[in-house]
């Protein structure tokens, strides 16, 4: 199968002499589409290396903006991205596009929801987690059965990190793994309260983008099914066969709680001490926001994506979908009062 063009079989001329993607891989990769949900650090580094491969589209979905802390780990931003506070979505797609042109990166700066999360997740071949909850993990894990697309199960805090490829209908899903009782393979901590090395974030990135080329190639029969583990600290790595569970709760009986809009809680931890408030259903208006709080708040600072203000002793960053990040506090009812008061209900 010949190539496009010349620059592009220069380009991919290493990848394309592996035997397990060849020019015909190359060429299915060129046309296959991917949505990564979630760009902190598995999803940057997934991301990174999916474009460099030379998938066709490369859609990010994130909620979060660059701060400093991320550096560490999260190898597509730098210190201008944190000082600019700007949203992970829009840096990661400067920088992607900058890496690798005849990509299509699309970043979008959202949560994703049961409402919205048909439109974010669809018209793609795979989709891949880089989110750091279960709540975003099972709701990804009931669209993804629900529709039939795989999807890339990916986690890591500390020094310890695991994945696990979902293929519906073919190999055991997010529930059958972690709702079947026995053993519970998921990370109940977080980055936030034990920390995480760069090394372990990308190492499972690695593995993850790994079976992402085996899909978007057409090498399906190349996956290996199973769900692996590292710890990047001790050296251990595991690898387990993961079987379906007949009475899953997703894939065999089709019931896909995590889509029910009315279900989902509008105040969500994220972080240490933070809240997200996502109340509104409505677009915001920045600049209108910006000139009436002015006179009322401290240090208040826009950007195209956001607004940030301090209310002391909280930090408010307020994003043009509605959404709001609240820092200093984890109580729901601090969040949802504040937000009443200076972003209006
Ligand atoms: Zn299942």
């Amino acid at each position: 199968m010949p190539f496009v063009n010349d620059s592009l079989q220069e380009k991919y001329s290493r990848q394309v002499l592996f035997a397990g993607i060849g020019p015909e891989g190359q060429q299915r990769l060129l046309a296959s589409r991917a949505a990564i949900v979630g760009c902190g650090a598995i999803g940057a580094a997934a991301a990174n290396l999916l474009v460099r491969a030379g998938a066709g589209y490369i859609r990010i979905i994130d909620r979060d903006f660059v701060e400093p802390s991320n550096l560490q780990r999260q190898t597509l931003f730098d210190e201008s991205d944190a000082r600019d506070v700007l949203p992970k979505a829009v840096a990661a797609e400067r920088k992607l596009r900058s890496i690798n042109s005849s990509v299509t990166v699309e970043g979008v700066v959202a949560d994703l929801s049961p409402r919205n999360a048909d439109t974010l997740l669809g018209g793609v071949d795979v989709l891949l987690d880089g989110t750091d909850n279960f709540e975003t993990r099972f709701l990804i894990n009931d669209l993804a059965v629900k529709s039939s697309c795989p999807w890339i199960y990916a986690a890591g805090v500390a020094s310890y990190g695991l994945t696990m490829t979902v293929r519906p209908g073919a190999t055991a899903c997010l529930a059958c793994l972690l709702e079947s009782g026995g053993v519970n393979q998921g990370l109940e901590e977080t980055c936030d309260t034990i920390g995480v090395l760069g090394p372990i974030v990308n190492l499972i990135a690695s593995l993850q983008a790994a079976e992402a080329l085996k899909l978007l190639s057409g090498r399906p029969e190349a996956l290996h099914g199973r769900l692996l583990s590292c710890d990047v600290w001790t050296g251990r790595m595991q690898s387990i066969g993961v079987m379906r569970n007949p009475q899953c709760r997703a894939c065999a009986r089709r019931d896909f709680t995590y889509l029910d809009e009315e279900a989902q809680p509008r105040i969500t931890l994220c972080g240490r001490d933070s809240v997200q408030i996502h109340e509104r259903a409505r677009a915001l208006d920045l600049a209108v926001l910006e000139a009436r709080l002015k006179p009322l708040v401290d240090d208040v600072r826009q950007n195209d994506f956001l607004l940030r203000f301090r209310i002391s002793p909280y930090e408010m960053t307020v994003f043009a979908d509605g959404r709001a990040i609240l820092k200093g506090t984890k109580d729901p009812a601090v969040a949802r009062s504040l937000y009443a008061r200076y972003v209006g209900a």
